[in-house]
């Protein structure tokens, strides 16, 4: 067995298209050379050469223009994930696209997937919007209402969405809504809005990464019947459905951008030289070093594992695994950003160095997907734990 112990679950081909997606990263425009806070997180530019080498569509089939292959792409997703987030290519409509995918795959008719999945394979985002003011980790809280129209042919929408990201940018948004009752899990349906559609308000969230994430406003907006994503009032359990991915998705970009801010702050601390010495000698940083090696070693066989899990049976639900690999990506990627930064000293703290850049979209990532404390508490119901015992 050739290799290091995180590419333990790699074949020959996954280890070969590692090393592509990091040769195309090195000749790719990144957060590091463009200005990001100006650029956006999201550049559609490389998304589109992204999407022309295969890599924005591991898990459509062919038969849509996909590179799906046997198996299911979700192992291929997630180490492109990593390497792209590691490298800082300015795609981060790859998550919620590739969240939204999955959906179409699950639920989707082959009318809506011939459609969306054309703009998809070359580069084309999609957003999912399921957070409102007094709907957060409460999702069946949600009340953006869709009702049918007198003719039965449309659905009228109403309502406010906050911290839909990309929406500024998707072709368009999945949409979670009440189509029946109250404030319960029943009557929840999801339906497909496009972006530009009459009536549609879409405004930045001013955050610590700009152009990111939007506050969304739905005055009357009209959309056909057909627009709906699988059952009417389906919509909690077809996004439970949708969870594993979402989460495996999430850590694998996670991942790699824990490992790219140790990268970083290992390369500092051999140069920096203090005392005579280079500062990664002191035996503080090097215990630093070693306890951060050793999560990401843990961590990528998690993740890997899960997505690997998933290629194995698709369908099956993973909730303590995912969650596991969500919660340790995201939390580690917050550490190793923090850590980092202290490894680095003032530089650490300086914009024209990457730490303060990756520690910002850190701290998001142990939000969206479920919070860590949501994270926490799926993994202890699956040992019978519950708040409800
Ligand atoms: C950068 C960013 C991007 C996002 N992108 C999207 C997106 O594309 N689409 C979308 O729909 N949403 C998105 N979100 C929203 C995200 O999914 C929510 O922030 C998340 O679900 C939590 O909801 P909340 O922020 O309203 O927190 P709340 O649910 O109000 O929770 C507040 C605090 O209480 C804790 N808490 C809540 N319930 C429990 C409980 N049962 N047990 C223990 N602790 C609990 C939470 O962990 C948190 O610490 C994004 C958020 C961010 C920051």
């Amino acid at each position: 067995m050739t290799g290091e112990l995180g590419e333990l679950l790699l074949s020959h081909r996954q280890r070969r298209l590692v090393h592509e997606i990091r040769d195309h990263c090195t000749t790719a425009a990144t957060a590091d050379d463009v200005d990001a806070d100006v650029g956006g997180p999201h550049s559609a530019e490389l998304a589109a050469e992204v999407g022309a080498r295969g890599w924005w569509n591991f898990t459509i089939d062919p038969r849509y223009g996909g590179a799906r292959h046997a198996g299911g792409g979700f192992l291929d997703a997630a180490l492109f994930a990593e390497e792209a987030f590691k490298a800082q290519l300015r795609i981060a409509g790859y998550i919620p696209t590739f969240i939204v995918v999955a959906a179409l795959n699950m639920f989707g008719t082959a009318a809506q997937r011939a459609d969306h999945f054309s703009r998809v394979v070359r580069g084309g985002v999609l957003a999912v919007s399921l957070t409102e003011p007094q709907a957060g980790s409460d999702i069946a809280a949600v009340d953006t209402r869709a009702r049918l129209d007198d003719t039965g042919t449309h659905w009228v929408i109403s309502g406010r969405k906050r911290w839909c990201s990309l929406a500024n940018v998707a072709d368009h948004i999945l949409v979670f809504c009440r189509t029946a009752g109250e404030s319960d899990r029943d009557g929840l349906s999801m339906i497909f809005v496009p972006r530009d559609a009459d009536g549609l308000t879409i405004d930045p969230i001013r955050t610590p990464i700009p152009d990111l994430t939007c506050a969304l406003t739905f005055d009357a907006v009209r959309v056909p019947r057909d627009a709906l994503l699988g059952q009417e009032g389906a919509g909690f359990r077809q996004s439970v459905a949708g969870l594993n991915f979402e989460r495996m998705i999430v850590a694998a970009s996670s991942l790699g951008l824990a490992q790219r801010a140790f990268d970083d702050a290992l390369a500092y601390v051999r140069e920096r030289r203090q005392f005579g010495r280079p500062v990664g000698s002191f035996q503080a940083q090097q215990h630093r070093f070693a306890g951060l090696a050793t999560e990401l070693t843990k961590t990528r066989l998690l993740v890997h594992g899960v997505a690997a899990m998933m290629d194995d049976d698709p369908a099956r639900s993973l909730p303590r695994e995912a969650s596991m690999a969500k919660l340790s990506a995201t939390e580690l990627a917050k550490r190793c950003a923090l850590e980092g930064m202290q490894a680095m000293g003032a530089n650490g703290y300086a914009n024209e160095y990457g730490m303060e850049r990756y520690l910002r979209a850190a701290l998001g990532s142990t939000f969206f997907g479920g919070t860590s404390e949501i994270q926490r508490n799926i993994i202890a119901q699956t040992f019978g734990l519950r708040a409800d015992n």
